[in-house]
């Protein structure tokens, strides 16, 4: 049986609980230490899926096709763990299990409660993970104090009472502000937050202080004072610049051994050189490359944070800072492209939904077909650059997606399950893991090293394969297909230093110790082009 540590929130929301998590998975997998993490929502909705982006930031796809919360990024970025739909729970997906057993009858005509019904099944979530493991690291979403998150922290408590200390672990984020005014740090929202969750049962084990500066030895003796929670426990989760530092400002404060004696595991040596190589190499680049992101942004970016790291990562391979330029695709449908893209020594169209800015798309995509500007589309952006192929090229002047125009005559992209008549359980998305067969020679092959591989979708729209030998025979190169179903996954142009697009999210699968292949490619490309731009 796996132990368990249970990582709670304060005070407010955005402290960076899923990093900080997902910061104490990686150190003791360090120590050799088999973990997995696991992320409790506890909203109503059944899953991020059908959440606005731009409320819930961006909805990460898991290889089993789950679409979970954002956190679950970081959980693969900063362990190996792989995730599925097991390791994110909604109340939503909570309550949904419950109600389906009670109308199957299964509770035997009882009362369902809260206490111990929802906290039962929380629990059987607890350990729908376990297998293996030797530590599991449940992070509860929310702060402490909002009322859905109630079950969750009792199903929490309760898991003290059943499996005794040794075994369970509470470790608490808030937030130590600096007030400017007074020049001082202030530890009464800790002692409120912490208050709020021993009224409920739970006495932290660790204090995790969000904080611009490292904590004085007075400020910690203070919260540990107040929380009753050993002074050698109150560590200091600083602002940092890089995200990957976070695991490293842990280590500093011991925090790692400190877990690794409360749980009585065996002691163990960490292994952090790889780590803190990449960091410093992050830290240090030896130059920089400007990559323009052409799409819908309403200025919040986190809606692409996985997109943003990948490209992070590719950077770091090539010892290389990645400026990204956000630019909002509607801009280029009425300004001139060379205008807003002047700079760009690379263009990528990431994922998206809806029509508006699709036309801004095409125009950046036909700046960089033409000026032969490295170009990377992603899912949404894979479709534009077929289309953009098909009016400018291919001639299809009204060539289209039936997402963006159901009447165009060429439908270049439709939805191809509805047609086939494929019949659907739930969503209308093809989402999760699918193979690719690559072609030989080709960028994407060139790139990866191999002629299969596996990456995620989430998108309804295909490829039509109508139009494959069309747009093949004029010039459009077909790198990549799924063989199960004869689908179009990756596209390429000749006579160009680096066109790619790809129906499917690759940015899931990129880690900052293994970048993933498309994006270091085109970071690549993109740098000698800025170097031959330079030059000339
Ligand atoms: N809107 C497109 C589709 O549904 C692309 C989706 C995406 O980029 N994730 O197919």
């Amino acid at each position: 049986m796996p132990k368990f540590i249970f990582v709670t929130g304060g005070v407010l929301s955005a402290l960076g609980k899923g990093i900080a998590a997902a910061s104490i998975g990686m150190l003791l997998e360090s120590h050799g230490y088999k973990i997995t993490l696991q992320k409790f929502d506890p909203y109503l909705n059944v899953d991020p899926g059908t959440m606005n982006p731009f409320q819930h930031g961006e909805v990460y796809v898991t290889d089993d096709g789950a679409e979970t919360d954002l956190d679950l990024g970081h959980y693969e970025r900063f362990t190996s763990t792989k995730t599925t739909k097991a390791h994110n729970w909604t109340a939503g997906k909570i309550y949904e299990l419950i109600l389906r057993k009670e109308r199957e009858g299964q509770f035997l005509g009882k009362t369902v409660q809260v206490i111990p019904h929802v906290t039962d099944e929380i629990k059987n979530a607890f350990y729908a993970v376990s297998n293996d493991n030797d530590i599991v690291i449940i992070e509860i979403g929310g702060t402490v104090g909002d009322i859905e998150g109630l079950p969750f922290l009792e199903a929490t408590r309760q898991m003290r009472l059943s499996l005794g200390p040794e075994n369970t672990l509470f470790v608490h984020l808030t937030l130590v502000p600096f007030i400017k005014t007074s020049g001082e740090l202030k530890t009464k929202p800790t002692q409120h937050s912490v208050k709020e969750l021993r009224a409920i049962g739970i006495q932290p084990d660790i204090i995790l202080c969000r904080t611009d500066r490292f904590l004085s030895p007075e400020i910690r003796q203070k919260i540990s004072l107040f929380t009753n929670v050993p002074l050698e426990a109150v560590i200091t989760a600083k602002d940092v610049d890089n995200i990957y530092e976070i695991p490293l400002i842990f280590a500093q404060q011991q925090l790692d051994k400190i877990i690794i004696k409360r749980l009585g595991l065996p002691p163990r040596r960490r292994h952090l050189r790889r780590w803190k190589e990449m960091v410093e190499r992050m830290k240090h680049p030896r130059d920089e490359v400007n990559i323009a992101l052409v799409g819908k942004y309403a200025g919040l970016h986190d809606s692409y944070i996985s997109l943003k790291q990948a490209l992070d990562h590719a950077g770091t391979a090539h010892h290389l800072k990645v400026n990204i330029a956000w630019v909002e695709a509607e801009e280029l449908e009425c300004n001139s492209p060379e205008c807003i893209l002047k700079e760009a020594d690379g263009i990528l169209v990431p994922g998206g939904f809806g029509v508006r800015g699709i036309e801004g798309k095409i125009n950046a995509i036909t700046y960089a077909r033409v000026n032969k500007i490295p170009f990377f589309g992603i899912c949404l952006g894979m479709q534009c650059a077929t289309i953009e192929f098909a009016r400018h090229v291919a001639g299809l002047k009204e060539a289209n997606s039936t997402e963006f125009n159901p009447r165009t005559p060429h439908k270049i992209f439709f939805k191809w399950r509805e047609l086939k008549g494929v019949k659907q359980l739930g969503g209308t998305m093809r989402l999760g893991a699918y193979l690719c067969h690559l072609k030989k020679g080709s960028l994407a092959e060139k790139a990866y090293h191999r002629l299969a591989i596996w990456e995620r979708h989430r998108h309804r729209y295909e490829f039509n394969p109508a139009y494959e030998s069309l747009l093949s025979k004029a010039g459009l190169i077909i790198s990549g297909k799924n063989p199960d179903h004869d689908l179009v996954e990756i596209i390429e142009l000749p006579d160009h230093p680096w066109f790619l697009g790809c129906q499917f999210h690759p940015e899931f699968k990129s880690k900052p110790l293994q970048p993933h292949p498309l994006f270091k490619a085109f970071i690549g490309a993109s740098y000698a082009y800025r170097c031959q731009k330079n030059n000339s």
